[in-house]
């Protein structure tokens, strides 16, 4: 929706004038972390937490008519059609009212990234990647309980194989681009919210 204001907002070259708000990819595999330390990253630096899983799994909650086709793909690991996930991720910004995001497990391939890119018109400031063995991954899914339809053994190994093969490439991506920071995972919490201050708090080099 528009503000009272909407035609005359425009920059000298015809563009509008808004800012465009700040991206920070949270990726890294199944289990590796991502939404316990976008917990943390919020309650720290006022960033607003948008898990692309979450969002898919409130679509089918809501029973809308992607729901069964949503809960289809996330019960075989695969990935949901970007549009349908762009879309979310868009209609969750705009209604936050903020301008600093956390945007958790999303792109999950090339495709879902370019389409992003082309769509928003935004590129992340950087990419924050949780490192973490396999092993260690799986151990924390199977462990967690929480309901989820996609935490079981035959399921996590889709979740893995469609990370390695499709995910790790965006990852390669940014990483050529020098917006990559690593952090090692497969430690305690606190000590992996260490490392991840660190990133945040020279965000302005990152930039
Ligand atoms: N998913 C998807 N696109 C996304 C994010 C998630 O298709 O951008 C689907 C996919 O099937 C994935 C599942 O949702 O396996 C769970 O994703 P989530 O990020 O919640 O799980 P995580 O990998 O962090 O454990
Ligand atoms: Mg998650």
């Amino acid at each position: 929706m528009g503000t009272a204001v909407d035609a005359p907002n425009k920059g000298t070259n015809g563009s509008m004038a808004e800012k465009k708000p700040t991206v920070v990819f949270v990726l890294g595999g199944p289990g590796s972390g991502k939404g316990t330390q976008c917990a943390n990253i919020v309650e720290h630096f006022g960033y607003t937490h948008l898990s692309a899983g979450d969002l898919l799994r409130a679509e089918i909650r809501s029973g809308s008519e992607n729901g069964t086709m949503i809960q289809n793909m996330i019960k075989e690991g695969k990935i949901v059609p970007s549009e349908v996930t762009i879309k979310l991720l868009q209609q969750a910004m705009a209604e936050s009212g903020n301008d600093k995001f956390l945007i958790d497990g999303f792109p999950r391939n090339e495709e879902n990234r370019a389409a992003f890119e082309d769509v928003t018109k935004i590129e992340p400031a950087f990419v924050l990647f949780f490192d973490c063995s396999e092993e260690e991954m799986e151990r924390r899914l199977l462990g967690r309980n929480q309901g989820r339809e996609d935490d079981n053994i035959e399921t996590i190994r889709k979740r893995f194989k469609v990370f390695l093969e499709s995910s790790l490439p965006v990852i390669e991506h940014y990483k050529s681009r020098g917006k990559v920071r690593m952090i090692e995972a497969a430690r305690p919490i606190e000590e992996v919210f260490e490392s991840v201050k660190a990133v945040f708090t020279s965000k302005n080099e990152a930039e």
